[in-house]
């Protein structure tokens, strides 16, 4: 009798251990989603037949980044949004002003970059808050487009993103942070891009070298195909 309990109380343990898995990683898939939210709706793409693409930007600023970014988007004629934080724009001073000055429009990726779920309730907003200050003091006029850190969001931070009077800003392309080479690279990034897309790229640190590399032949391939390139801002002007 007693090992029949010892049983069911084992199964009912492993039971209530799966569900709570499930329950896991159920929270995890809903929190990485770019085109849904639990509260709200993130911009991933917009409905657009002009052949327009927006070029996003994550992360940094860093001197690396910018030097290697800003005279390729001005060769082309490209005007992109960089998702910045707060932490790096007070670790590398003047490189927000130099995207602003070029005609690039400024977002808010947070200020730690940490992880944004789970957190107290007055730290989402602290993030933002912090961050817009600084975008603001770049010279970038109602800073008004937010990227969660990777991508990552649950209630907290929507209701947060919301009540600042932002917007969250997703992607319907990612780039793949490590590819073979720049060619494979934007040949991938081109194979997938259509009018509307808002493609996500990281170039600001080190690892980024493929990323910087891909750049120029990701914009010769754009232009090739009729597209120009924009900001968010822009392109949400042309929705349908
Ligand atoms: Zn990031």
């Amino acid at each position: 009798m007693t090992r029949f309990v010892t049983r069911r109380r084992a199964i009912a343990a492993a039971a209530i251990l799966a569900v709570l898995l499930a329950l896991l990683f159920v929270t995890f898939e809903i929190s990485k989603a770019a085109c849904w939210q639990l509260i709200g709706t993130p911009v991933c793409k917009v409905e657009t037949d002009e052949k327009l693409i927006a070029l996003t930007f994550d992360d940094g600023p860093t001197p690396l980044g910018v030097d290697a970014v800003l005279p390729v988007l001005e060769r082309y004629g490209a005007h992109a949004t960089f998702f910045l934080v707060g932490q790096e724009m007070e670790w590398h001073p003047g490189q927000a002003q130099r995207l602003v000055a070029a005609g690039h429009e400024l977002g808010n990726h947070s200020f730690y970059h940490q992880r944004m779920w789970g957190l107290f309730p007055g730290s989402y907003e602290a993030e933002i808050r912090r961050t817009d200050a600084l975008l603001r003091a770049a010279g970038q006029p109602n800073p008004h487009f937010f990227r969660p850190p990777n991508g990552k969001k649950l209630t907290g931070l929507p209701i947060a993103v919301a009540r600042a009077g932002y917007t969250t800003v997703t992607w319907d392309y990612e780039d793949q942070m490590t590819g073979p080479s720049a060619r494979a690279f934007a040949d991938t990034t081109l194979a997938r891009v259509k009018p509307g897309s808002i493609v996500v790229m990281h170039v600001m640190y080190k690892p980024g070298q493929v990323q910087r590399d891909a750049l120029p032949l990701i914009l010769e391939g754009l232009k090739a195909r009729g597209y120009r390139v924009v900001t968010v801002g822009e392109l949400l002007k042309h929705a349908r």
